[in-house]
């Protein structure tokens, strides 16, 4: 009784999303006098980065995820619940789930990440062309993927056949590039070993981009260095070219027709639902505008933080979508309220510290800038791994992720290429034109 009464007294913060943001913040939180609960509505923390790894069978995905409770076994002040968002009453301050709690918080700190965006076509295109954001958007795709492979070997009939070994991949971002890089090094080396028909050269991977290049957010040397790269595994780039029309037989790009089987949507993100449950202003990817120090105008005690923000430095630059900005975040806020219950000094304002910018493409190839130090080729695919073996969460996942890199580079052997019953039926691959046409 005694430990109910004390918690019972203590400030409450409420951390919405265990993901990069989320856990930073809870870290920062550790040695503060206060119950700490983190609210996901997954019971794992997901390494995105490495998902287009999981949907091209690389990896698994047990790899790239690591439970919440455990992240958080170590530290006594927090809890961890699992549960849906669905709204926050600012008024009562508490915090609405779709399991019906009502949950009271003092400070609440919103780490809800960003979903992609259809530029307002959601509903007709999600279906046809998914993204990749969570480990069933992976999982889906991968189911795609495989089956498509699946699909082509046993297809007589060479016109349904091409279409079904082509892959679009739309949106030349980090995630477009790299998915390119991995669908062809899977379609092109892993695959045809295993297949009777299927020659490396019979899948064809096409990059389309409506920019005049890829990769916009890095230098122009090492943009060009990664398209050199992906057109000598066999990507076409398609740039310049904004996508019109997508359908299930494929997608409609500056008037032309491109038949495909899989396509994939990697072009756009939009903000989760945290502006809507403030109402707070949001930005026109629908992040909601904070202030320098992530707070909420004029709620001192509501922080968003990561993906699901908008924060402008003093120059009116905004804070890229990445991972280091959302754990710089996290560890801000999380240090600024230990600060505040604790009475002590605040902490100097936000200032995010680059890490650089990598991007890998296929198995042997990256591009990485980190300011003075820029690296393409195996040594830029070199150091992108040990950055990323490096920042996975979790020991186990660090040892089971390099051995798996380790065999599939000396093997081309790919661990993950099992399709359950459910994923097949979810994976649900857009009919092909003949087949319809039969149907009806
Ligand atoms: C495919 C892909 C590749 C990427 N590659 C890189 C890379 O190489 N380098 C890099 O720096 N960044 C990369 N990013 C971006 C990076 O992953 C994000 O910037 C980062 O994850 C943002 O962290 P966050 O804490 O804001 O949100 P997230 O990490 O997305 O976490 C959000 C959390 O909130 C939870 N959540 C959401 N809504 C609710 C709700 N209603 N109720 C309860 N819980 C909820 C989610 O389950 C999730 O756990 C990549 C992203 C993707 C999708």
């Amino acid at each position: 009784m005694a430990h109910a009464h004390a918690s019972a007294a203590l400030p409450r913060i409420v951390i919405v999303g265990a993901g990069f943001g989320g856990l930073a913040a809870a870290r920062a939180l550790r040695r503060a006098r206060a119950e700490v609960t983190v609210i996901d509505r997954r019971n794992f923390h997901l390494f995105q980065p490495l998902l287009y790894q999981v949907a091209t069978a690389a990896l698994s995905p047990a790899d790239i995820s690591a439970p919440i409770r455990s992240v958080l076994r170590g530290q006594a002040n927090a809890r961890v619940m699992l549960d849906k968002v669905t709204g926050i009453d600012r008024e009562q301050r508490l915090v609405l789930t779709e399991g019906g709690r009502r949950v009271p918080y003092d400070h609440l700190v919103l780490a809800t990440g960003a979903r992609h965006s259809y530029f307002g076509r959601d509903e007709e295109w999600a279906a046809l062309a998914p993204g990749i954001k969570t480990l069933d958007d992976a999982t889906r795709l991968r189911a795609r993927i495989l089956l498509a492979f699946e699909k082509a070997e046993l297809e007589s009939d060479p016109a349904k056949r091409r279409a079904l070994l082509t892959f679009l991949v739309i949106g030349a971002g980090p995630t477009g590039v790299e998915l390119a890089g991995a669908i062809a090094e899977l379609a092109r080396k892993a695959v045809p070993r295993d297949f009777r028909t299927i020659t490396p050269e019979s899948a064809s991977i096409v990059l389309i981009e409506a920019g005049q290049r890829i990769l916009p957010s890095f230098r122009e040397d090492l943009a060009q260095a990664a398209a050199a790269s992906l057109q000598a595994m066999g990507v076409t780039l398609e740039l310049g070219k904004a996508v019109g029309e997508v359908t299930a037989e494929g997608v409609s790009v500056g008037g032309r027709h491109m038949s495909a089987g899989t396509i994939v949507w990697a072009a756009g993100v939009k903000a989760s639902a945290a502006g809507r449950w403030l109402a707070a202003e949001t930005d026109r990817a629908g992040r909601v505008r904070v202030g320098r120090d992530f707070s909420v105008p004029g709620a001192p005690e509501i922080f968003v933080i990561g993906d699901a923000a908008a924060h402008a430095d003093g120059q009116g630059r905004l804070l890229p979508g990445v991972a280091p900005a959302a754990k710089q975040a996290g560890s801000h806020v999380g240090a600024l309220i230990a600060a505040r219950l604790a009475g002590s000094v605040t902490p100097a304002p936000f200032q995010y510290r680059s890490r650089g910018a990598m991007a890998t493409i296929g198995r042997k190839s990256a591009v990485v800038d980190l300011g003075r130090l820029r690296l393409t080729g195996l040594l830029g695919w070199l150091l992108w791994s040990l950055a990323h073996v490096w920042f996975l969460v979790g020991f186990r996942n660090r040892v089971s992720v390099a051995t798996s890199w380790l065999w599939s580079y000396l093997t081309w052997e790919r661990g993950a290429r099992l399709i359950t019953g459910q994923e097949i039926a979810r994976a649900e691959p857009p009919p092909m034109p003949a087949q319809r046409r039969e149907a009806a």
